[in-house]
């Protein structure tokens, strides 16, 4: 989306001293991700430098392979004049599609567009209130489900890997639950696909309230819900596994003058430090282990670590009737 009709992009390398632009008034300056990251994301500039890159300990963090650790560094003065350094990046930074010289200060200007490496594009803007807010829903409606507020697959899926590192850099693994409504056919056949819609925007509910601001909750599709958690363990895992099917199972849901109660059935998967796996790995298992918890009663949650360690028992007990 171009937020601003007028961009005059200086690319020429001047030094911060010798500038004598004319200065324009300060508003908060954002970069809006226009390409390679999640559309519309808007990272907002506060103070007077910014660093840009892949690694942990940059202000803003890009994942994705052609930008370095550490790339490149926005400088913002108070009367709103910027100026962008490329760090001696592998892949380079460009202002409006031009290569800038490496360690030179680069002069920026509101409406610039700044590309990192190969895919990263990024659209610098000063937005005012009004302006913030319109650009703000406009990323909400991308991210969110209509129905029940919360993320959608596509957002999920392009967060939970750089949530994997974040957690990692923290010393903590990652939990997939893969969260399957009971019988939900039923609620749909016996009280109409409204009361059905209130249903589930009940469960999206009892997710929300059941989990933290560094979790990750999401409609994975009809009457799917996937969540990651931070965890230190399996152990730890499989008790706020636990709670947040409990939650949910002591909720009631009005149908009319009847009230529901609702279950849901959980596959968990974990990546830990000392076991790692990879994002597919990790949902691909998740939803074996959720089939796992259908098939032998529902309403429960079922580990998938659990479940390879019960088959290779299982294989070594006949392994050695073999023998
Ligand atoms: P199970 O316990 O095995 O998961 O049984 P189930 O009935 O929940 O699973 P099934 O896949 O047979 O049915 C899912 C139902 O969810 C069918 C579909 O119409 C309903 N559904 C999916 N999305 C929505 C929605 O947005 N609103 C409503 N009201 N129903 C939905
Ligand atoms: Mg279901
Ligand atoms: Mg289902």
């Amino acid at each position: 989306m171009d937020l601003k009709a007028t961009t005059h992009i200086c690319v020429s390398p001047v030094k911060a001293e010798d500038e004598d632009t004319q200065v324009v008034p300060s508003q908060p300056m954002y970069l809006i991700v226009v390409h390679g990251g999640t559309t519309g994301t808007m990272l907002r500039i506060d103070g007077p430098e910014t660093s840009l890159g892949r690694g942990g300990d940059n202000t803003h963090q890009f994942h994705e392979a052609t930008v370095s650790r550490r790339h490149a560094v926005l400088s913002h003065r108070d009367e709103g004049l910027s100026w962008l350094t490329d760090l001696g990046s592998s892949n380079g930074s460009f202002v409006d599609s031009r290569r800038i010289p490496p360690r030179t200060p680069v002069r920026i200007e509101d409406g610039a567009r700044i590309q990192l490496g190969a895919a990263v594009v990024l659209k610098y803007v000063s937005l005012d209130p009004c302006d913030e807010r319109f650009q703000r829903e406009m990323f909400e409606r991308t991210v969110r489900d209509n129905l029940t507020g919360l993320y959608n697959r596509a957002y999920f899926l392009e967060q939970i890997g750089p949530l994997c590192e974040r957690n990692q850099m923290r010393n903590l693994g990652t939990a997939i639950l893969m969260v399957d409504v009971d019988h939900f056919k039923r609620v749909n056949d016996t009280y109409g696909h409204d009361i059905g819609d209130a249903a589930l925007r009940e469960v999206a509910k009892s997710l929300r309230d059941s989990t933290r601001s560094d979790d990750l909750v999401a409609r994975y599709g009809g009457e799917e819900f996937i969540i990651a958690l931070p965890v230190a363990s399996t152990e730890q895992a499989l008790e706020r596994a636990e709670q947040i099917r409990l939650m949910l199972a002591r909720r009631t849901v009005r149908a009319g003058r009847r009230e529901l109660r609702i279950t849901a059935s959980v596959g968990l998967s974990c990546s830990l430090l000392d076991r790692p796996r990879t994002v597919n790995a990790l949902i691909a298992t998740a939803d074996i282990a959720l089939y796992e918890a259908k098939r032998s009663g529902r309403d429960r949650v079922v580990d998938a670590g659990r479940l390879l360690l019960d088959a290779e028992r299982r294989t070594e007990s006949c392994d050695a009737v073999a023998v």
